[in-house]
């Protein structure tokens, strides 16, 4: 089967993972959402009474990933998250684990194993596409087609409200704003892997467009360029 990695970059809340995983449906392929590790990975430390922010429990939170692999369930759709028989999938939005994700993702030692775990997927699972912050940049640096969505810190804000009270939860827009872009500062900042838009990566701006419009547009791409 030949292979087809397309990556999805970008800053948080521009809908990249509704719209990997529509992608993915659309051509027929897996979809990974690398996100959702560093997520786990947190909601583990916090469990474990780790704080993310301090440097004195940053070797533990490398330690913490390395004795607690992360694996998805791939039977399931979209796939679910777990560590031993933990099943981390319902913690992975939580307020608290957002708001400490960025901390945990900035750690040289964790960035490493994930990112090797995240290589694995795409040995096993070559057809794929993959979301995340550095997906084109570092991971998956020879992929069949790349992708970075971006849109303006107000149109993200509104779509991860949006996306927060049909899950059922409050939002407030205004909070959401200000989380966004305290962690664009960190992952754009960060020494290792930094969230920066690939040289040979499409830069789309989607705050005029809508979901359905950014799907259509990148299945477009892809199959232009006869990759599906
Ligand atoms: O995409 P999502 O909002 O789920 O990502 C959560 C956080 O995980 C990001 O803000 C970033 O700190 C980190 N991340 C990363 N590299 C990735 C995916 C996510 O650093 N490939």
């Amino acid at each position: 089967m030949r292979r087809l990695i397309v990556t999805l970059d970008g800053p948080a809340g521009t809908g990249k993972s509704t719209v990997a995983q529509r992608l993915a449906k659309r051509l027929g392929v897996e979809f990974l959402d690398t996100g959702a590790m560093y997520r786990g990975l947190t909601a583990l430390a916090l469990h474990r009474g780790l704080a993310p922010d301090q440097e004195t429990d940053a070797s533990l939170i490398v330690e913490l990933a390395r004795v607690n692999p992360l694996r998805f369930n791939w039977a399931e759709d979209p796939p679910r998250l777990l560590t031993g028989s933990i099943d981390l999938t319902g913690r992975l939005r939580d307020d608290d684990v957002t708001r400490h994700v960025s901390d945990v993702a900035r750690l040289s030692g964790v960035r490493r194993q994930l990112v090797e775990r995240q290589r694995d997927i795409g040995r096993q699972h070559p057809r794929l596409v993959s979301e995340g912050r550095d997906q084109g940049s570092v991971v998956f640096p020879d992929a069949e087609a790349k992708f970075f969505l971006d849109a303006s810190a107000d149109v993200r804000a509104r779509r991860r409200a949006d996306q927060l009270r049909a899950a059922g939860r409050t939002a407030h827009e205004a909070e959401i704003r200000r989380q966004i872009i305290e962690r664009d500062r960190k992952d754009s900042t960060r020494d290792v892997a930094p969230l920066i838009c690939p040289e040979d990566a499409e830069n789309i701006d989607t705050s005029a467009m809508t979901l359905a419009d950014v799907v259509d547009h990148l299945e477009a791409r892809v199959r232009e360029r006869g990759l599906a």
